[in-house]
């Protein structure tokens, strides 16, 4: 059986591992940090390529959960004046309570999605274990180096290690991921009755952002479970699993050396001018789920000679949140899944099927970059 060393557990690795498991690959997936962490625990939206790749991956009961605990459906994107008064709403969703397919889009809860994408990997997935460099070994498999001396060997290395992703930097040394300049400071606002009376009712309609003409941009989006994923009897402890309030802050200053309360305080003191519940609402944010992280972009990658190593997500074309990476990231490991699995059954080189991934990948990929660069509002 051939073996599959993933690098990253975050949306891509652990989707890909089951679909490489359900294609008959041995999997491990190396995870550098030592469990889930809360501070992935944000809300994102997952378009139609996304959702499917879901459903192609995962096992039907996990995909069922996944859907489960996806948000409930809203039905507009509004923007809003620092005053909160509405200055423009467009209905994406005439039918939110329509069922959702394998080709709809959902948003869901990513420290949720992680831990049910994660759930039934048992001993393939090692946390704590921070990937350092690969050796290409002559006989065409590879070897995986990781912190602290230990290696392994396999048939093919996947890179699901994000945007700092040291596969790529490796194996593509020129192919450079760059700042923006502009950072998210972002924090879940449990929706307790005290901040859901004071929340926009276009908050909780679908996605909202306040726009202010001086280029201040604050996406804000509930997030209400379809169902508490704690009531699934799927065997897992959901940590916290109350509905929420999203908010996120860009803004021109690098604030990554403050922590949770100085961030606080940077973002009320720069939204001081606008409506007082929108302050009150930062206020009521949990503390553990604030932070900040700066915004990044890939440039173009030319195609490469194809090898036992590749990459999937933002590893490779990372972008500015506009709610598409996290999609065409899952996208990335179900066609990967999908070409390494008919590879298998037919007998072809994995190394053809890795290709034809590649250049694939490379197209729509970067189209979504670029996209996402493109003025939207
Ligand atoms: C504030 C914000 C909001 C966003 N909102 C959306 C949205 O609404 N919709 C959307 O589609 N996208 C959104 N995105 C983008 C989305 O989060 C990414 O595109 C998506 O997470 C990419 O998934 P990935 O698995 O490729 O990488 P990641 O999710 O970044 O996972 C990489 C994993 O690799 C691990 N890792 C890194 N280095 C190593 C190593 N050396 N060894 C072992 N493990 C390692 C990391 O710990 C991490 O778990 C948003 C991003 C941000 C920052």
């Amino acid at each position: 059986m051939p073996r599959v060393i993933i690098v990253g557990g975050g949306l891509a690795g652990p989707c890909l591992a089951h679909g490489l498991r359900g294609a008959g690959f041995e999997v491990a997936l190396h995870e550098r940090d030592e469990g889930l962490s809360r501070g992935q625990g944000y809300r994102i939206h997952i378009d139609p390529v996304g959702t499917r790749a879901l459903y192609e991956c995962l096992p039907p009961h996990l995909y069922s959960m996944a859907i489960d605990t996806s948000c409930v459906a809203g039905t507009s994107v509004t923007m809003l004046s620092g005053s909160l008064d509405v200055v423009n709403r467009f209905v994406v969703n005439p039918d939110p309570g329509a069922p959702v397919t394998p080709d709809s889009d959902i948003s869901v809860d990513r420290l949720t999605l992680r831990q049910i994408l994660l759930a039934e990997l048992g001993d393939a997935v090692r946390f704590g274990s921070e990937f350092t460099r690969f050796d290409l070994l002559p006989d065409g498999r590879v070897r995986a180096h990781f912190a602290g001396g230990a290696s392994e060997d396999a048939d093919i290395l996947v890179a699901a290690d994000g945007p700092s992703s040291r596969v790529r930097r490796q194996l593509l040394p020129d192919a450079s991921v760059v700042r923006t300049g502009t950072w998210a400071v972002f924090g879940k606002t449990p929706l307790t009755p005290d901040a859901e009376a004071i929340t926009p009712p276009a908050a909780l309609d679908g996605f909202s952002a306040v726009i202010a003409p001086d280029g201040r941009f604050m996406p804000l989006a509930g997030h209400r479970f379809r169902k508490d994923p704690n009531s699934l009897a799927s065997g897992l402890d959901f940590p916290d699993t109350r509905d929420y309030l999203m908010w996120v802050l860009a803004i021109q200053e690098d604030l990554s050396g403050l922590g949770p309360a100085a961030l606080l305080d940077a973002v009320e003191d720069r939204i001081s001018d606008w409506h007082p519940d929108l302050r009150r609402l930062v206020r009521l944010s949990d503390p553990e789920t604030v932070r900040v992280t700066p915004l990044r972009t890939a440039e173009p990658v030319d195609p490469w000679p194809s090898g036992p190593v590749t990459f999937v997500g933002d590893a490779i074309h990372c972008m500015i949140p506009a709610g598409s990476g996290a999609g065409v990231a899952l996208r990335d490991a179900g066609l990967l899944s999908t070409e390494l699995g008919a590879a298998l059954r037919d007998g072809s080189p994995l190394v053809e099927a890795i290709a034809r991934y590649e250049r694939q990948m490379l197209i729509y990929g970067f189209e979504a970059v670029a996209a996402s660069l493109r003025p939207r509002f």
